[in-house]
């Protein structure tokens, strides 16, 4: 009886140790991930305390006579001491995967709003987004503007040096716009070459002093690099943009007023001449 009372204790311990030495698994894992901060300092506390947990099971089950082993209730600690092996265990994995799983829906979230070639926003985030700032205007009676860029004779360029030259051209312009823009703005790929920015906060003078100044960025970089063994010169580009601006008389149901006036001053751009910047005027607020 108390032989099988002290292996019943040793079994009981050992595997709650080898339960604790699988936490750390976990905890090691999540503690790599995490950047240094508060969160990364907690978990390293918790690996930390299962350490001492697996020095005191060791101690127990060890630094006792085996003739102490007298009765059916000194099974009592060793079975806490596993049970408690295995809800840290639970609570260490479940943390990891959970943490794994959110990774991956933050991941596919990005993707699922996120043009591939030119990492802008797509079309999808625009129509959440246009609403989000709708109703944050309404709200807070801010104003906001959007513009809408459209490289000019952009169909050339692929015609010339070909689709893939074109992309490079792209992504590119896209860089350059998301460093031009402040930090609130956001840059939408709202068709082929054609990139909507959402101004929060903004007047539509403004918006047009930010869409001049991209314009004459845009004008005076070089695209692509001229490659003299392909005898192609470096490529420059202009765009015309269309900006528009929020009006209240808008209402909440209608996200997509602001964005046809804009799409509107577009084309009086491009009719203009191109390379420039129009604005909707006032008797476009209608549309
Ligand atoms: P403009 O706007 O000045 O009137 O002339 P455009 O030649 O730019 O005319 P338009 O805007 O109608 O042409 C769009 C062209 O953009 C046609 C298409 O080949 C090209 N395009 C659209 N999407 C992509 C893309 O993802 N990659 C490349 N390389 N080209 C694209
Ligand atoms: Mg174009
Ligand atoms: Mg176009």
């Amino acid at each position: 009886m108390q032989n099988n009372l002290f292996m019943m204790t040793i079994g009981l311990t050992v595997a709650g140790v080898i339960l604790l030495l699988k936490s750390l698994v976990p905890v090691r894992v999540i503690i790599q991930k995490l950047p240094a901060g508060t969160a990364r300092n907690r978990w390293k506390l918790l690996s930390s305390l299962i350490f001492i947990f697996i020095l005191g099971y060791i101690l127990y089950a060890f630094i006792r006579e085996p003739d102490s082993f007298n009765s059916i209730s000194t099974l009592v600690v060793p079975s806490i001491f596993f049970g408690g092996a295995v809800f840290v265990f639970l609570v260490c994995s479940l943390s990891l995967k959970t943490a794994l799983d959110l990774q991956r829906i933050y991941v596919l979230e990005q993707e699922s709003i996120t043009d591939p070639l030119t990492g802008l926003f797509n079309r999808r985030y625009l129509d959440r987004r246009i609403v989000e700032e709708f109703q944050r205007a309404m709200r807070f009676e801010q104003p906001f503007s959007v513009f809408l860029l459209d490289i000019d004779h952009f169909k050339n360029v692929n015609d010339t040096y070909g689709h893939q030259i074109g992309d490079m051209v792209l992504k590119k312009l896209s860089h350059l716009i998301t460093e031009s823009v402040r930090e609130v703005d956001v840059a939408i790929r709202y068709g082929g070459e054609e990139i909507m920015v959402i101004l929060p906060n903004t007047r539509i003078e403004n918006a047009f002093e930010l869409a001049e100044r991209l314009r004459k960025q845009i004008e005076e970089t070089i695209m692509v690099a001229a490659d003299p063994r392909k005898r192609q010169p470096a490529i420059h580009l202009t765009v015309s943009i269309g900006v528009s601006e929020y009006q209240f008389s808008d209402g909440w149901d209608n996200a997509q007023k602001v964005l046809q006036r804009a799409d509107k001053a577009l084309y009086q751009a491009k009719d203009q001449g191109r390379n420039r910047v129009a604005t909707s005027k006032k008797q476009d607020d209608q549309c």
